[in-house]
Parts: structure tokens; sequence; C-alpha cells
């Protein structure tokens, strides 16, 4: 932030717009603007609604920090279920995931299809597996562009499961 930083003891949010409760209309990376805690990033998914947080409850706000369409709004990647278990140990300077593999860091990956189509970036989340593509199948590679600082989307929530 080019602004001055205002040393008071509540967070600026003027920035964030986004108010909880609001239904999120497209997948991406979010910053969470606590009214008293510093901002995290969290991934949402289209469709799903803005959390109230456990600690500043209504007064969260959320703000788009980077939209991407989640993986299974795309249309290789529709309706499969049956990835191959695909134990990976390919090293290179960037790592990357195969079909079949569990995601560990919800974030925008970069998806780099085998010559059908250019690459393009989606949203996983932490938990879920990386599909394989209905064209290129299991050539299809995904690599991590920016991570969500939080695991999951609701903030300062504790998971009540
Ligand atoms: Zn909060
Ligand atoms: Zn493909």
């Amino acid at each position: 932030m080019d602004k001055e930083n205002i040393n008071l003891n509540k967070f600026d949010q003027l920035d964030c717009l986004i108010t909880p409760g609001e239904i999120v209309r497209r997948s991406g990376i979010y910053e969470i603007c606590h009214s008293d805690e510093p901002r995290v990033s969290v991934l949402l998914t289209v469709n799903t609604i803005f959390p109230f947080c456990r600690r500043c409850g209504e007064l969260v706000r959320y703000k788009l920090l980077h939209a991407a369409p989640h993986i299974s709004e795309d249309p290789d990647f529709q309706e499969d279920a049956s990835a191959p278990d695909n134990p990976a140990q390919q090293t290179s300077d960037k790592r990357q995931f195969r079909p079949g593999e569990v995601v560990l860091i919800a974030g925008i990956y970069s998806v780099l299809h085998r010559d059908h189509r250019q690459s393009h970036q989606a949203t996983l989340n932490d938990g879920e597996t990386f599909p394989p593509c209905k064209v290129c199948d299991c050539d299809v590679r995904f690599e991590l562009l920016s991570p969500a600082s939080q695991r999951s989307a609701t903030a300062g929530n504790k998971p009540t499961q």
C-alpha cells in the first residue's frame, strides 16, 4: 500500500467493499479485511457465501485479489472423478503437479495442456485432487501461481466438524 499507514487500532478496510453474506460471483483469491486483525488471503469459489468472521463478525470485508475460475468450472475438467493414482516425483524449478495428486495448497494454478490449448489459470482448493483433462488426459500439469495464505474460507473460524 502506498497510502501512509495510520497506526490506529483499527485496520483500514476502505478498499474492501464486499460484505459477508454476499454470494461469491467469481472464484479466485480474496483478501479478508478484518477490522481487528491483519489481512490474509483466501480462496473462495463461485456460488459460496462470503463468511462472517468469528472475531469481527459482520465487520469483516473482502476484496478480490486475483480472479480465476475454479477447475471444476472449466469444460475440459468437468464431471470426472476417476483420476489415476500417479505419485509423481518430478523435480524441476517449479514443482508441477499431475492429475491424481492431492492439492496441498489452495490457490491459483497455471494449467498446462499438451498442445490442444494454451495454458490458463484455475483455482483449486486444498484437499481436492488435480483432475485429468478431457482432451490431453494425464498429460496436463498444474503449477502453483499464487497461494492463498489461509487454508479455509471461514475467516478466523474453527472448523465445526
Ligand atoms: Zn475478523
Ligand atoms: Zn488438456
